[in-house]
């Protein structure tokens, strides 16, 4: 039987091969590989898609992250908030400022208890970044009731097009990130990020920054960074953009389809469905206290799958220095040991997601 790969990014470039094609030639048509009128064309496009949100593009998500921490004056000294179950690139993004992460953990969706806040907070926090983990929103409202006075930039590398109480993400705090990694939901065909913001002031601050802090050709303002989106990524990714919400229907469709079919099966906790946002379903993760069985049967069937993530951040080694105990943040670790992603791209099938659910029953 065919192999089901987590996610199948050739099934999608075969559907919008004639346009990315046509995209990629006429960029190289031009010469104009860094900056150029297509970067502008996307960034107006993914400023409409997200709400209006002023979108600046950059080198990748990690880089457009660090950006805004070192806009908003965060440094050596500081602290940021942030939740320890999430890619390290968010932490990671806090040290490279100089500042410290200071965790607090998730709730039992993945996502940042805002309840926790107010107990780490001290004269040294700076900002707080929740993640919206998995495709699904962060409560930016929550986050903002329990921190007060704190800036609140959002980790959307997982969630272009979700949406909290109808406000699509990117524009719900003063600033949001996003990764064009190949596999997130709007993915280039090799690195890429870009920040929304809605203030202004701010947008034109990263503006500079990410392209040696320039304001003119040799006329430089600030000390900044080199991390551009090269020009062929904004030609593909505005090929794509036109497609998203049309691929995050499909991947709700499959969501629905494996709530539906994985319903009832003792122990294995399916993702929730919050009714106050709309997911996008970057991946499609359960829990089991069995995963590595689960995870080898799936295998053995032909069915690939993913651990996100398996080790939560404040046991990783790069942050051994940080001193936390194994225990610390008890919600995290348990997610980290029980969760299991399946297949999820728009172009999965029913009947693939029926061999699945089937082969899923019948490990467990
Ligand atoms: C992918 C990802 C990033 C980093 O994005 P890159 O473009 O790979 O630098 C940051 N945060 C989260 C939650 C991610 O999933």
């Amino acid at each position: 039987m065919a192999k089901i790969p987590l996610v199948d990014l050739k099934a999608q470039y075969e559907s919008i091969k004639t346009d990315v094609d046509a995209a990629i030639q006429q960029v190289i048509a031009t010469t104009a590989f860094v900056g150029g009128p297509a970067v502008k064309d996307f960034e107006t496009k993914f400023t409409s898609f997200c709400d209006g949100a002023r979108a600046v593009s950059c080198g990748n998500g990690t880089d457009a992250l660090h950006i805004v921490l070192h806009a908003l004056g965060v440094g050596p000294g500081d602290e940021v908030i942030t939740v320890p179950y999430t890619f390290i690139a968010t932490a990671e993004a806090i040290s490279m400022t100089g500042a410290k992460p200071v965790f607090v953990d998730v709730g039992d969706d993945g996502l940042i208890d805002a309840s926790k806040i107010a107990g780490v907070r001290t004269s040294k926090t700076k900002a707080v970044v929740p993640v919206h983990l998995y495709g699904q929103a962060a409560d930016i409202d929550a986050v903002r009731a329990a921190a007060p006075g704190l800036p609140i930039i959002e980790d959307a590398a997982q969630a272009h097009g979700a949406k909290l109480r109808g406000k699509r993400v990117g524009s719900l705090g003063i600033a949001a990130t996003f990764s064009f990694f190949p596999g997130k939901n709007l993915g280039a065909y090799g690195d890429g990020g870009a920040m929304t913001f809605t203030d202004a002031e701010l947008a034109k601050r990263c503006e500079m920054l990410r392209d040696h802090g320039r304001t003119d050709k040799y006329l430089h303002e600030l000390p900044g960074f080199n991390s551009r989106l090269d020009t062929v990524q904004a030609a593909v990714l505005a090929v794509k953009l036109a497609h998203l919400d049309a691929w995050n229907a499909a991947r709700r469709r499959i969501a629905g389809w494996y709530l539906e079919r994985l319903a009832g099966i003792p122990d294995l906790v399916l993702p929730k469905v919050s009714l106050e946002s709309e997911s996008v379903w970057h991946l499609f993760v359960v829990n089991h206290p069995k995963r590595e069985h689960l995870r080898r049967v799936l295998d053995e069937a032909g069915i690939s799958t993913g651990v996100h993530y398996p080790i939560p951040l404040h046991l990783q080694p790069a942050y051994r220095s940080l001193g936390h105990a194994q225990g610390s943040f008890a919600v995290s670790e348990r997610l980290s040991n029980t969760c299991l992603s399946l297949p999820m791209y728009p172009e999965l099938t029913e009947a693939a997601v029926d061999r699945i659910s089937d082969a899923v029953r019948k490990a467990l």
